[in-house]
């Protein structure tokens, strides 16, 4: 960040762990000031404590993405306890996948909410400091998934469905000095795809095997990787870079 750039406030969703959690330390260490939300506010600590000891500013706030009102108290909390929020990272997120012919309803619509009708949520509520201060930057994870991966009609459907928001945002909020950018992750090493490894009953260290065998780099991706492009996106210096989906991935696709 140059020195004359203001400190903005972030919010980055589902920091608790993973993804989230590597990217709130650093738009910490970039020098934003971060609400790390996720479901339990108690999950949050250890995000808040790294950041703390980093030497930035944290804030930890409980809210489930999908539902209204807990995501509007949530923006509100960071305005008061942070500052008005200019740059939103749409990050939770849950897998349930399935073959189609077993999908539940529930399966369909859990995923559909947290992905899809949460950075919808946070992104209305946060919209309006943006378009006050005249500059914004929202981010939404979206995953090569959305290219059609097999026992996630769902899940790749809300990412997909992440790309034509993300656009329609950049389209929209362009004129306010707003940016909006997904970025796909592909093969990261989480608890998410730890779930992945243990539902289809392959030992993890396997399972990384043969995702990396597929990869050109010829690594697993790490959170940090996703990270850092999100560093990027939401910099002051990113403004002319807007509507676009970033597959973070090793290669140029799945
Ligand atoms: P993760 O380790 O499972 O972390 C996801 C976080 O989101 C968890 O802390 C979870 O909280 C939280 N969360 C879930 N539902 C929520 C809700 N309704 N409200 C608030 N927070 C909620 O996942 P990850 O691997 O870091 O993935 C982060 C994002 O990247 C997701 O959108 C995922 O789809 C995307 N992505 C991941 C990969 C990958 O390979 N890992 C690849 C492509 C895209 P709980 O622990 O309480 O459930």
């Amino acid at each position: 960040m140059s020195q004359s750039a203001p400190t903005r406030v972030a919010i980055v969703t589902g920091a608790a762990r993973g993804i989230g959690e590597a990217t709130a330390r650093q738009l910490a260490a970039d020098g934003m000031s971060v609400a790390v939300v996720d479901l339990d506010e108690g999950a949050c600590a250890n995000t808040v404590t790294a950041i703390h000891d980093a030497g930035g500013t944290a804030l930890a706030v409980g809210a489930d993405v999908s539902d209204p009102i807990q995501v509007n108290t949530a923006v509100d909390r960071v305005t008061a306890e942070l500052g008005a929020p200019t740059v939103l990272v749409n990050n939770a997120g849950v897998l349930r996948d399935n073959l189609l012919f077993k999908m539940t309803d529930d399966d369909w619509e859990t995923v559909m909410a947290v992905h899809l009708r949460g950075a919808f949520l946070f992104s209305r509520a946060v919209q309006k400091h943006m378009v006050d201060a005249g500059w914004g930057r929202i981010v939404s994870l979206s995953s090569t998934s959305a290219l059609g991966n097999r026992g996630q009609a769902n899940y790749a459907a809300a990412k997909a469905g992440l790309q034509g928001f993300t656009k329609t945002l950049a389209i929209e909020l362009g004129r306010y000095g707003i940016t909006a950018n997904a970025v796909a992750p592909g093969f990261i090493v989480t608890d998410m795809t730890a779930a992945t490894a243990a539902r289809v009953g392959v030992d993890f260290a396997q399972f990384e095997k043969a995702a990396v065998a597929q990869i050109p780099v010829g690594r697993a991706g790490r959170p940090e990787d996703v990270a850092n492009t999100v560093s990027f996106l939401v910099s002051e210096g990113a403004g002319f870079v807007s509507g676009q989906v970033i597959y973070v991935a090793g290669g140029p696709r799945a």
